[in-house]
């Protein structure tokens, strides 16, 4: 007999059937520039680095603070919140799960835009719940489509900016979403820090309204692994029994906290990513492509007359890895990652004499 059949059996058909999430390419040394999976192009402050130094000399024997206490105390401030108003996070991905797992139950339902964050997915099909995807309107926004009641609606997600298009809805189209739907919303923050707005406030107007925030990428923390969520407390209170009893390291809290004390590292990059940002998408247009206005540290593109997948596949072949996506019933195109200036500049380059 199989042996491999035979333990399958044993898991739960969700899992059996389900896709399972497959993350941007990381490559394993070589040259590449990487362009495809929204990290910051720069390191993070090295008051981070210097913080994590000094944490792993002292007590690692020890569990950590499981509620990340001093985090919470310095991240208040700096939001203009109450430490009891936020949750940390082993990733912003962990508060996603927590938040699933927490209001979503077996044969429920949660509801999100669509063509967003495919995580979101995954983790509806983990808890054996149902997603319904609402396409975004032309223009990016959402209809009463997206706040129609439900009998079996628990849960909404919103990525605000979206990605992969790297727009925006202003706080009061958010808020005026909120209000209409029959059930808490998250607004899933990850790339606020580039964007002009943001809806933190909502928070505090709304008991329905979450937002979580991560350290990966206005923060060039990706491999840190740390996100947060800011909601009111009595909402914090409850995820507090879902999360894993100590989802944070004593590493990732010092290297976090040390990263949101250094606000000036964070506006100053900022200003760069944006700038190029900027300068990317109108490159991206003098060359032919259509390109939506991002509010994230990526922009979503497709040329008219050249196929995405080749021009990602030519890429590659050169050393630059972007991404190519393919959304059924929406279309395809290519989701580029703001780089340093010069890798933007070599990008750019490579695709103008793909195209000439
Ligand atoms: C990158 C990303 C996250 C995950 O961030 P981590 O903190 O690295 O887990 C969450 N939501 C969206 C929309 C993202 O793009």
């Amino acid at each position: 007999m199989n042996r491999t059949s035979e333990i399958e059996q044993f898991f739960r058909p969700e899992i059996r059937e389900m896709a399972a999430y497959v993350p941007g390419e990381q490559p394993k040394g070589g040259k590449v520039i990487k362009m495809n999976t929204n990290e910051n192009p720069y390191p993070p402050s090295p008051k981070v680095v210097q913080a994590i130094q000094e944490a792993a000399s002292q007590r690692l024997e020890r569990y950590p603070d499981a509620l990340g206490t001093g985090f919470r105390i310095r991240a208040a401030e700096v939001l203009g919140v109450e430490p009891d108003w936020i949750l940390c996070g082993n990733g912003s991905d962990d508060i996603l799960t927590i938040l699933t797992r927490a209001f979503v139950g077996q044969g429920e339902k949660l509801r999100l835009p669509y063509p967003s964050y495919i995580l979101y997915r995954t983790l509806s099909e983990l808890q054996g719940a149902q997603f319904e995807e609402v396409p975004f309107c032309r223009d990016f926004s959402l209809d009463q489509r997206f706040t129609a009641a439900d009998e079996k609606l628990r849960f909404a997600f919103l990525p605000n900016p979206n990605s992969p298009s790297g727009t925006v809805l202003t706080p009061k189209q958010v808020a005026e979403l909120a209000d209409q739907l029959p059930c808490p919303l998250l607004v899933d923050e990850a790339y606020a820090d580039f964007a002009d707005s943001n809806c933190i406030n909502l928070v505090r107007k709304n008991p329905r309204v979450m937002v979580s925030r991560t350290l990966s990428k206005s923060y060039g923390l990706a491999g840190l692994r740390f996100g947060f969520l800011v909601a009111q407390p009595p909402v914090i209170e409850m995820l507090r029994k879902v999360k894993d009893s100590y989802n944070c390291d004593a590493l990732s809290l010092a290297g976090a906290t040390a990263a949101i004390d250094d606000q000036t590292w964070l506006l100053d990059n900022r200003r760069k990513v944006v700038a190029t940002r900027d300068r990317l998408t109108s490159k991206l247009r003098d060359l032919g492509f259509e390109s939506l206005d991002s509010q994230a540290n990526f922009v979503w593109c497709k040329h008219p007359e050249k196929s995405s997948r080749e021009l990602y596949e030519q890429l590659k072949a050169d050393g630059i890895l972007i991404r190519y996506m393919n959304y059924a019933d929406w279309g395809d195109g290519l989701r580029i990652s703001v780089g340093t200036d010069a890798q933007v500049d070599a990008c750019l380059a490579y695709l103008a004499g793909y195209l000439a």
